[in-house]
């Protein structure tokens, strides 16, 4: 079957952006953004892409004032263009302003609350924000007006009506309905607010929030509505005689830039359930080096210490093709020869894909997934080849004791869990994996004494991961996550007590020694 579905698509009410149109849409755009780095393999923004999608569709009239944008950067199109924004996890809420020319990298929305009500309110707030003097002239005024300019249109006849929205200082609505009716004409829409006291007086207010509506024959009415809410009173203006749509407006040139490519179809690759797949593992390799990493623009300190261990455990014991560990063991004696304490990261970028290519040594650049592909292109592959990654170096290190002799990790059983760790704390793109993945470590690691121990750890944390993912947004449909291994792949795993299931832990060990050993490794797709 192909694989067709991104977490956004062209039906969605989103821009989808590219690194062909990110900066140009950006770059002194008439309209403000508020764009989502996401990546497609991370569960957090799987499971919150139908509140983006439900955001852009509730704010869909805004878009001549402030639009919503997504940028894939799992998308290998995008690698480059996220790095030059420094996305380090995903997502990363950043919004710009409207005709801003400083070819900046916006400011990131760093707030817990990313609730859709919460989320609109923001968007009200980079709106309101924008420079006075500036005010782009098709916006909508969006400061509380003074009591003389309602006052004055009582009595007088207008081309057009006026509806005023009253409410507290802090209430948004009145915003909100403004931004609702900017593509509509035969109306003017204002707020003010309840603390204007003459206003309040003269229109006899007594309760906010509350409409007044100014009528072109000089008459003004209380508008009835029946529940005092946003959407009721949009409505009912967009439903005034003579209050239309703006023929011309209707749609934003750029509201679809880009969006072809969406649809595009992997060919789906045959493999079986009971072997790994050394393109998944390379595919892994080639992600994290070139992707994940690449957008720290330098190494230095804890950062580079961390990344030094992870390069030594995976030279050492990664059980790849000649080219491959040749590779990294060049890469990691690079490492330890140099003595800085800050490494620029287009320098290793530039080793591993240029130099040491002169000389044979080749991590292919093209990503393969076999036994992590999904069903669909945002489900699985980088985070899949992780774990199995991980589970094969844990696998390496119990069974080669002696693999990591003179490494200064030699004498430590949880030297590739603790790497492990400390990568995915530091430099896993899904920030809260990481967090949870260090609670984990923080509530038992301590309790591994052992190489073999660390395998079986590693087992039952992974297994803790998928019990609390089950049924969740990223789950792939074909491959539900279960404990695993499953019966029908280790029979001898699973045993009964009392009617009750427990592993033989045995069984585990040995299953996995096996499964993620070097001979079950298989060479399938690797080019
Ligand atoms: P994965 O869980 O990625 O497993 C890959 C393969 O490993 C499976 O196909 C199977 O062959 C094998 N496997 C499965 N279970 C085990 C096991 N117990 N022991 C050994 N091998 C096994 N996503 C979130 O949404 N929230 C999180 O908090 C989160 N935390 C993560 C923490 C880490 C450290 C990592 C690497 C990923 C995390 N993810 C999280 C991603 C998530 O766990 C999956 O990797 C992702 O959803 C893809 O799932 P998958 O179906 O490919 O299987």
């Amino acid at each position: 079957w192909g694989q067709s579905t991104r977490l956004y698509t062209e039906e969605d009410p989103v821009v989808i952006l590219t690194s062909d149109t990110l900066k140009q849409s950006l770059q002194n755009s008439s309209t403000a953004w508020l764009v989502q780095f996401y990546s497609s393999w991370c569960g957090h923004c799987i499971q919150y892409s139908p509140t983006w999608k439900a955001l852009a569709g509730d704010v869909k009239d805004w878009s001549q004032a402030i639009l919503i944008g997504v940028v894939d950067c799992a998308h290998e199109k995008n690698f480059d263009i996220c790095k030059e924004f420094g996305i380090h996890f995903y997502p990363t809420f950043r919004y710009f302003k409207a005709h801003d020319t400083t070819n900046d990298f916006g400011k990131t929305y760093r707030g817990a609350d990313r609730e859709l009500q919460t989320v609109r309110h923001l968007m009200v707030n980079i709106l309101q924000n924008h420079t006075r003097p500036n005010w782009p002239a098709n916006w909508p005024p969006l400061d509380p007006v003074r009591s003389e300019d309602i006052l004055s249109l009582i009595g007088k006849k207008t081309e057009h009506y006026t509806a005023v929205i009253v409410e507290e200082e802090v209430s948004y609505i009145g915003r909100e309905v403004i931004l609702d009716l900017m593509p509509y004409e035969g109306l003017t829409v204002k707020r003010a607010v309840n603390s204007d006291k003459l206003l309040m007086e003269k229109l006899g207010i007594t309760s906010v929030p509350t409409a007044h509506l100014f009528h072109p024959n000089g008459t003004h009415t209380v508008m009835h509505v029946q529940k005092r809410l946003r959407f009721f009173f949009s409505s009912f203006l967009k439903l005034l005689p003579g209050v239309h749509r703006k023929q011309s407006t209707s749609s934003p040139q750029h509201l679809k830039p880009g969006s072809k490519e969406q649809g595009a179809q992997v060919e789906w690759k045959d493999f079986t359930k009971s072997e790994v797949y050394m393109a998944d593992l390379e595919s892994g390799l080639h992600y994290l080096l070139r992707v994940e990493l690449a957008t720290h623009k330098t190494l230095e300190g804890e950062e580079l210490k961390i990344f030094k261990d992870f390069v030594t455990v995976v030279a050492k014991l990664f059980p790849g093709r000649q080219s491959v560990v040749k590779l990294l063991e060049t890469l990691l004696e690079w490492l330890v020869s140099l003595p800085l304490e800050k490494i620029p990261y287009d320098a290793i970028l530039d080793l591993v894909n240029n130099k040491m290519r002169i000389s044979g040594l080749y991590l292919s650049d093209r990503v393969q997934w076999v036994g992590c592909q999904g069903s669909s292109v945002a489900l699985r592959g980088y985070p899949c080849s992780l774990w199995t990654l991980f589970h094969v170096l844990t696998v390496q290190a119990s069974s080669r004791p002696d693999a990591l002799a003179n490494t200064g990790l030699e004498e430590d059983p949880l030297a590739v869990l603790q790497t492990m760790r400390r990568y995915i704390g530091t430099f896993f793109g899904c920030q809260e994996c990481g967090k949870h993945f260090e609670e984990m470590a923080l509530e038992s690691l301590n309790q591994v004494k052992s190489v073999d121990e660390a395998v079986l750890w590693l087992w039952r944390k992974h297994n803790q991961v998928n019990a609390r993912l089950a049924g969740s947004m990223s789950e792939d449909p074909m491959f539900p996550k279960t404990l695993w291994p499953t019966p029908d792949l280790c029979p001898s795993c699973h045993e009964e007590q009392d009617g009750l299931h427990v592993w033989n832990e045995q069984m585990v060990l040995a299953f996995l020694k096996q499964h993620y050993g070097a001979s079950n490794i298989s060479p399938k797709y690797t080019s």
